[in-house]
């Protein structure tokens, strides 16, 4: 199939509006991307008429809603490459999927002086759960840099594993830098070695095919919300041998089998970790978002989301007082940058705003990186697999007028 950007256009309501008088030229992706009509629909069409609660009662529409929302398992795992839907925990999100196993896996088997392996460009949804370790279990964070590029050099991180490594945490695509980070490789080398891998598949499950089973990794955590699906949805992909090493981390219904007021007995996985009731109807819109990108195919994505990538890298480069950061070869369409001279990232994005030109300013939740950056904040342009040639030329229309503004 080829990718018709038009008709991928029309599929998505909220691009038709305008901001400020001007046409919305949505590039802030990274941050969380709109939703097509067929999620929108599928909201409403839970809400309106095949809504209850899951995994709880016998009447009609509680099997119903429970079919529903069951079978978005099977849709992440094929989504994922995944050939056992047993190996997938629903959640609310990449932070809830990363907290699980901060709590329910490493939490329980770690130590003082313990070590878990990050590279700098990690978002502190997978930092925060580790200095929890650090905090209370005196667990040593271990930092791997990144280059001059934003490339993360596997085998740097892999030279960073001593007889104390327990984890090696990273992303699969920077949030920040665009950076798409050889995870095969790194989990290669971390089985070798007995180490297990988590990877933050937050950004890349959105920009590209992704196969955990071909990764080898332990842990894949994804966020619904970017995916083109509601908020408050999401999924981790748990190995089975992971899974049979965990404890619960959140105690409730639904991942109970019997409680009694001396004893209860857990839900087989990976309902055991899944306390409470869910995200129903997120879920059911995150099952439709990720058939309707399967439908579209991820190769195709990934090749329209290339050419932009080129375009707007040809056309950035071309505004010699504009700094790019993150120069990797086959980075995603993510660009983050800042105006030579004193102007805030969030002047220009107040700038761009005002042409329509949606945008993030400030650290993207990567204060580490900022850090190794020697920057306070950055603007972040981040494509979707909605966007255009034509919105790039507006981003850089807008950027040329921040200069003559900021300069
Ligand atoms: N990891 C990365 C790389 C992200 O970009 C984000 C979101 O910005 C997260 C983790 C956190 O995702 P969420 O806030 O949906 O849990």
């Amino acid at each position: 199939m080829t990718f018709d950007i038009v008709k991928v256009r029309a599929d998505f309501p909220i691009l038709t509006r305008e901001v400020n008088g001007k046409p919305l030229v949505y590039l802030d992706n990274g941050a969380s991307a709109q939703k097509p009509q067929v999620v929108i629909d599928a909201i409403t069409q839970a809400y309106s008429h095949e809504y209850s609660n899951v995994h709880r009662g016998l009447h009609y529409l509680s099997n119903l809603a429970t079919e529903k929302y069951e079978a978005v398992r099977g849709t992440i795992a094929r989504f994922l490459g995944v050939s056992d839907e047993r190996q997938i925990v629903m959640n609310s999100g990449t932070t809830e999927g990363i907290n699980t196993v901060a709590y329910g896996w490493a939490m329980p088997r770690m130590e003082a002086g313990d070590e878990i392996i990050l590279s700098v460009m990690e978002h502190h949804a997978n930092i925060v759960p580790w200095h929890f370790l650090r905090e209370r279990l005196g667990v040593k964070l271990v930092w791997v840099d990144v280059d001059a590029n934003g490339d993360l050099d596997p085998d740097k991180v892999l030279g960073a594993i001593t007889d104390r490594t327990r984890l090696i945490a990273v992303t699969h695509l920077s949030n920040v830098l665009g950076t798409v980070v050889d995870v095969k490789s790194i989990c290669d080398g971390a089985r070798e070695r007995g180490v297990p891998v988590l990877v933050d598949g937050s950004q890349a499950a959105v920009h590209m095919p992704v196969n955990v089973e071909e990764i080898g990794c332990d842990f894949y955590a994804i966020t619904g919300h970017k995916l083109y699906g509601p908020s408050g949805s999401g999924a981790i992909y748990i190995h089975r041998d992971r899974m049979a090493e965990m404890q619960p981390f959140m105690g409730g219904g639904d991942m109970i089998r019997e409680v009694s007021k001396d004893a209860v007995t857990y839900n087989d996985p990976p309902m055991k970790f899944e306390a409470g009731t869910p995200g129903i109807v997120q879920m059911i819109g995150l099952g439709v978002a990720l058939d309707y990108m399967m439908g579209l195919g991820m190769e195709n994505i990934a090749a329209h989301e290339r050419h932009l990538r080129d375009y707007a890298r040809d056309r950035l480069d071309g505004l010699n007082w504009l700094n790019v950061q993150g120069r990797s070869v086959g980075k995603a369409a993510i660009f983050s940058f800042t105006l030579e001279g004193a102007a805030h990232a969030h002047d220009i994005s107040t700038i761009l705003d005002k042409k329509g030109v949606a945008v993030r300013a400030g650290q993207h939740c990567t204060g580490p990186l900022m850090e190794h950056l020697g920057l306070a904040a950055t603007c972040r342009a981040s494509f979707g697999l909605y966007n255009t040639t034509e919105e790039v030329d507006a981003l850089v229309d807008a950027l040329e007028l921040c200069h003559k503004l900021l300069a």
